[in-house]
């Protein structure tokens, strides 16, 4: 077992109950993206080996499972027509979820009490 510091519990805590909230609120969300409506991933656009200092840039990809189809990553329901281009301001007629408010189940924090 880890002995875990205070910080660490307290953060936990904190995290444990507002993915708590958030579920209990949606419980249609997304399991793919975690109600997010895609994913976050760092690349780095510098070729490697060059001496440029590692600049790792950050990109958004649609959810496959949601967004991209039309379906709100919050509550589940069709939002849009699949067809239809995602639009990052365009308001979910049933939650009121939007792409650009990056809103979703957050992620779990860094434990490095083991370390
Ligand atoms: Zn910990
Ligand atoms: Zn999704
Ligand atoms: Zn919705």
């Amino acid at each position: 077992m880890i002995k875990h510091t205070l910080e660490c519990n307290l953060n936990m805590d904190i995290w444990e109950r507002s993915k708590a909230r958030y579920i209990y609120n949606y419980p249609a969300y997304c399991r793919t993206c975690n109600g997010w409506g895609g994913q976050w991933d760092q690349y780095d656009p510098s070729p490697a080996g060059s001496e440029v200092s590692p600049g790792f840039k950050t990109r958004f990809t649609l959810c496959p499972k949601c967004i991209e189809i039309g379906v709100c990553p919050r509550c589940g329901m069709t939002m849009r027509e699949p067809d239809e281009e995602a639009d990052i301001d365009e308001a979910c007629p049933f939650c009121g979820y939007k792409l650009s408010d990056m809103e979703g189940i957050p992620d779990e924090p860094e434990c490095t009490c083991d370390e």
